[in-house]
């Protein structure tokens, strides 16, 4: 599976949350790989937080997250742009 990684214009849509995903790069870990989907975990100021990546569907609907902000707003969170920063910057394997 080849992964998708979100481009810099959608990670830097909303500057302030663009900001806290920087600060989550180091608090991101792969949990585990299957051939379908990928699950991450990020450390938040105070929750641990479950980001997913699913290799079949739809562009916008590829990266998900178990937090409020994502599942009230249907919007990129911290999270999932801390996921996708880690990628970018190869701090993070996928093995
Ligand atoms: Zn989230």
């Amino acid at each position: 599976m080849e992964i998708k990684i979100l481009e810099e214009k959608d990670l830097r849509k909303d500057e302030k949350l663009y900001i806290k995903g920087i600060r989550l790069i180091n608090s991101v870990k792969l949990d585990y790989k299957t051939q379908k989907h990928i699950s991450f975990l990020v450390q938040g100021d105070n929750e641990l937080h479950n980001v997913m990546y699913f290799d079949e569907k739809s562009n916008d609907k590829k990266w998900q997250c178990d937090c409020k902000w994502y599942t009230l707003q249907d919007k990129l969170c911290s999270h999932i742009i801390a996921v996708n920063l880690a990628l970018k910057e190869k701090k993070l394997s996928l093995g």
